[in-house]
């Protein structure tokens, strides 16, 4: 039965019990920011990987006294570990990131000079960041630059991460104009296959752009037969609300196709998820504010990552904003970050079709349904990352 009207979070809850079954891919270290890791990694040899100095000075014995020490040699980073202990009063000249020889067990920095105090924690000891067979990093983590570095650091050189989704943009309307043609009386250009490839490649996807399809049954079901065979997940633009020529819609409800229709959210009521011939379907509205505002909050935490697209904030509002009846309602808002703390504006008309207020604020409201927000009052926003 397709549940219809259901809030965001049921929305969520049904498209995670039809998650996707991602391949994995060994991808080297150098070109793995950003993806999802795949598999827990663990470390295949000790950081530090021997007890080293993390300073340019002596190494001493701490049981000697600092006017007696005498300097027998020098050690550099890279040289090869000494093997003799020290002697009694013996040390060393040495550099960082250098073995500590055998014997010695503190470290006088070179700028307090030979009699210096030693300091043992100067000594970076063996294993102490993290020792070999320890959990590194954990699957679903995103891959940042120092996920990279430490990876590197134990021992590997690649890491296991989820292959990319391929994704189908299709949008629909006679009256979408490919980007570059002549715009035509009552036609406008297709805005929602750039912003929804951007996102989809931001969410670490493969989107492939189909041409604008006209809004008539058989040449979408052409195009949908085509799309299904070929990719992991089908998103299309348009076509899923009340007008007469809204063919997404009606093609999946009369195939009894449809899984749920309608979310209680504004803009972006309209969504619909099924599936064409076994292949996962998401219908966007095609108000390009609509279709945006519904790949962050349901397609997101689907395909990708939420961390990779925004932060859940609280601002202190300095604008008056209007909810929705029985609706969440995402508003778009501009976040400053001020010594007080967060604050939230309210810059532009909040018009579903004014693409231009997603460019003007960076961040959505998340007014709950029934409810309106007066200055000074402290509501949840989602801060877009950029
Ligand atoms: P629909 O969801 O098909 O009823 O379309 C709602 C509104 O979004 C209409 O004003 C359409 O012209 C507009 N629209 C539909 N598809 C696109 C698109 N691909 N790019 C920009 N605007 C669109
Ligand atoms: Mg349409």
């Amino acid at each position: 039965m397709m549940e219809t009207l259901i809030t965001v979070e049921r929305a969520r809850q049904i498209l995670a019990s039809h998650s996707f079954k991602w391949n994995i891919e060994e991808v080297e270290l150098e070109f793995a920011q950003g993806r999802i890791l795949a598999e827990n990694i663990f470390a295949l040899n000790d950081d530090p990987a021997f007890d080293n100095s993390s300073i340019d000075g002596w190494a001493v014995q701490s049981s000697d006294l600092p006017e007696s020490r005498i300097e027998i040699g020098k050690i550099f980073a890279g040289s090869q570990p000494i093997t003799t202990p020290l002697k009694p009063r013996e040390i060393y000249r040495i550099m960082t990131g250098a073995p500590i020889p055998p014997g010695s067990d503190a470290l006088v920095m070179i700028e307090d000079g030979i009699n210096g105090q030693h300091r043992k924690e100067y000594i970076r000891r063996q294993g102490e960041n993290i020792s070999i067979g320890e959990l590194a990093l954990s699957a679903g983590d995103i891959i940042t630059p120092a996920c990279c570095a430490l990876a590197a650091t134990i021992g590997h050189t690649t890491l296991p991460v989820r292959s990319k989704l391929r994704i189908a943009i299709i949008p629909t309307g006679d009256e979408l104009t490919r980007l570059g043609e002549p715009l035509q009386p009552g036609q406008i250009y297709d805005s929602n296959s750039v912003a929804l490839a951007s996102l989809i490649r931001k969410a670490g996807a493969e989107p492939i752009i189909i041409k604008p399809t006209a809004d008539d049954s058989k040449s979408l079901h052409s195009i949908l037969d085509q799309c299904a065979k070929d990719v992991d997940l089908i998103l299309t633009s348009g076509g899923v609300s009340m007008g007469e020529k809204d063919y997404i819609k009606s093609s999946l409800l009369d195939r009894d196709a449809a899984i749920f229709w309608k979310i209680l959210m504004r803009p972006g009521g309209p969504p619909l998820f099924g599936y064409w011939n076994d292949t996962p379907l998401f219908g966007l509205p095609g108000n390009p504010v609509s279709s945006q505002t519904v790949f962050y909050l349901l397609i997101v935490p689907w395909i990708s990552h939420p961390d990779l697209f925004y932060r859940k904030v609280t601002v202190k509002m300095e604008d008056k904003l209007r909810g929705a009846p029985n609706r969440l309602c995402l508003r778009r808002i501009h976040i400053t970050s001020t010594n007080e703390g967060l604050t939230g504006h309210s810059l532009t008309h909040q018009g579903s079709g004014n693409v231009r207020s997603l460019v003007l604020n960076n961040a959505l409201s998340l007014i709950p349904p029934n409810t309106d927000v007066d200055v000074g009052d402290f509501l949840e926003a989602l801060w877009l990352i950029v």
